[in-house]
């Protein structure tokens, strides 16, 4: 209950001076500078003025650091290629002490959402990304959409988003966690990198084979990734996992983190049991 009201609290200090802000957003987009009151490298953090919170940061790296390049303007329509692999993993992910409350609600920016991937698409990726962890506690955890938002910063504010937006060079997403001393989250963010090249193939029309994009990086392959350290999966860089969603780095033409391996459900239900 003390929680709920500091968290309650937070939110209304937080986005009052909100208020003041939509005239100057409509004429121009938000500047586009790194957030300077957040760090960028993976690691735990204090929360300025909220003794009670930590603050975690998880980056995922491009396999190779791969240096993010301008998207191109395609000639032709990028050919799907569907012979790739998605192998099962018994490897159990590991865990970062941190759990979602019973009840979770997102908000998306789908203004945010590259031409490539397509921005009617990201309700669908969100959602086939939360439901991969959610069904793998059997509805324990329920985690909703609860709109849309213009954010495109991680930002302690009551709001759980995910947007494209700017992260550092070699990371293709970036989720920020805060929780509470007794490991409960407070608020989780996500930030696709805008800088990559980005495209979704859709596992819905995939009709048995495992198909992905060439040259570009899978949205709904690493959004997957990004929602299991929401649910407090880790990332795991070891070649033994290298199959498992929780694998730390992400590649081009990879859809296998679209479903879940079993050692990546094992840990997610070692969380929650
Ligand atoms: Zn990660």
């Amino acid at each position: 209950m003390v929680k709920k009201i500091i968290f309650i609290a937070l939110a209304v200090l937080v986005s009052f001076p909100l208020l003041y802000l939509p005239a100057k957003a409509k004429n121009a987009d938000p500047p586009d500078l790194p957030d300077s009151d957040l760090p960028e490298n993976n690691g735990v953090y204090p929360v300025p003025g909220h003794p009670e919170l930590k603050l975690h940061v998880l980056s995922h790296p491009a396999r190779g650091s791969r240096p993010a390049k301008p998207t191109p303007t395609p000639t032709s329509a990028p050919v799907l290629n569907c012979s790739l692999e998605d192998p099962d993993s018994s490897s159990v992910s590991g865990v970062t002490g941190w759990y979602l409350p019973p009840s979770f609600s997102y908000l998306l920016n789908s203004s945010s959402v590259p031409a490539s991937v397509g921005a009617e698409n990201l309700t669908w990726i969100a959602q086939n990304g939360y439901l991969q962890w959610a069904e793998a506690l059997s509805g324990q955890v329920s985690v909703s959409f609860a709109g849309q938002t213009l954010s495109t910063r991680a930002r302690l504010d009551g709001q759980n988003i995910i947007t494209w937006g700017r992260a550092a060079s070699g990371t293709l997403g970036v989720t920020y966690i805060w929780t509470y001393g007794d490991g409960e989250v407070a608020e989780a963010d996500t930030i696709m990198n805008k800088g990559y090249a980005w495209s979704w193939s859709d596992p819905d029309t995939w009709h048995g084979s495992v198909c992905a994009y060439p040259g570009s990086y899978d949205a709904q392959n690493i959004l997957t990734h990004e929602l299991g350290h929401w649910f407090g999966t880790d990332d795991d860089y070891d070649q033994e996992f290298e199959n498992n969603t929780m694998y730390g780095f992400g590649d081009v033409l990879e859809t296998k983190k679209d479903t879940l391996t079993n050692g990546d459900i094992t840990a997610v239900r070692s969380i929650y049991q």
